[in-house]
């Protein structure tokens, strides 16, 4: 009898905790970054699957046949835009064969879309090699900009899921006061370090720098996307030298080669900057990204003077 009665009880638990899961939305974001910010507003009403790996390089994901299994599933697709994904996410979703999730629909959402671009060509150049053919798609690594992504994926998940709008406008309420509230923290820690000339591996940076006045003389990439060649090299460091370069950001997924070569011949130090929520483990969420990151810069420029 009492072995009925646990049976039961397990059963029931089992059946109660399936319909709970099934009742979360499954959202599915290219990068972790993205994810961060579904998580913050969809909280306990979502499922968040990031595609990319937060040390790969978002152009260049490698693409698992178990993300069309997690695009089939999902009732809505963040990603990035401006070409960011175009090497690797199109195919995943003929594959997955998943009409809420295509172009038009509530579950379709492009993050840059509202996001003030920068660095958008007169002429889009892929051809020769230019991973950014629409302007800059490393716009999440702006705080501000997380903030204008946030409100869209609060919009878009009132729109599939409307029972709950009022809870997720509170969550982004309680997102932006928290964002807020840090972006005056970094602000301020970086205030002194106003005008600070640093060069880039890929332009992956001049959103930060631009909203944190660091001023990027440079990068170690000649194109975005085409790799440091000795000729490009060559010619950057006298001028990161003349110019009193201070500091070279490079995503934690880069050769250190070239990097520490150009800190070589020029004193500059080498920041390693997790792009994206999850690239070190102190980085568990969209705000930590920017604490940790910031910290890392002001520590470098500290022990500098
Ligand atoms: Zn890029």
């Amino acid at each position: 009898m009492k072995i009925k009665y646990r049976i039961w009880l397990c059963l029931l638990f089992t059946v109660g905790w399936a319909s709970v899961a099934h009742a979360k939305l499954n959202v599915v974001a290219t990068t972790s970054d993205l994810g961060a910010i579904a998580r913050e507003i969809g909280k306990d009403k979502v499922e968040v699957t990031s595609l990319a790996k937060p040390t790969e390089d978002p152009h260049f994901v490698d693409a698992k046949p178990s993300f069309i299994v997690k695009l089939n599933k999902a009732d809505m697709l963040i990603e990035g835009g401006l070409h960011l994904e175009i090497g690797w996410l199109p195919n995943l979703v003929v594959g997955a064969r998943n009409k809420k999730i295509l172009a038009g629909e509530n579950g379709y959402l492009v993050a840059s879309a509202g996001v003030p671009i920068i660095e958008v060509p007169t002429t889009a150049d892929r051809a020769m090699g230019d991973v950014h053919p629409m302007g800059n798609p490393h716009f999440m690594i702006d705080p501000l900009n997380g903030k204008i992504v946030a409100i869209h994926i609060c919009e878009r998940l009132c729109q599939i899921d409307a029972a709950n709008c009022n809870y997720y406008k509170d969550n982004l309420k309680d997102f932006t006061k928290r964002l807020d509230r840090k972006f005056s923290e970094w602000q301020k820690a970086l205030e002194p370090f106003r005008g600070t000339k640093i060069v880039t591996y890929h332009k992956t940076f001049p959103y930060f720098a631009n909203r944190f006045n660091l001023n990027v003389v440079g990068s170690l990439e000649p194109k975005p996307g085409i790799p440091p060649s000795p000729t490009h090299i060559n010619s950057l460091i006298p001028m990161m030298k003349n110019g009193g370069v201070k500091l070279i950001f490079i995503e934690p997924f880069r050769e250190r080669k070239t990097p520490e070569f150009a800190a070589s011949q020029t004193g500059a130090k080498i920041v390693v900057f997790p792009i994206m929520v999850g690239g070190q483990k102190e980085t568990d969420d969209y705000l930590s990204l920017f604490d940790y990151t910031i910290n890392q810069i002001v520590s470098a420029l500290e022990t500098k003077s």
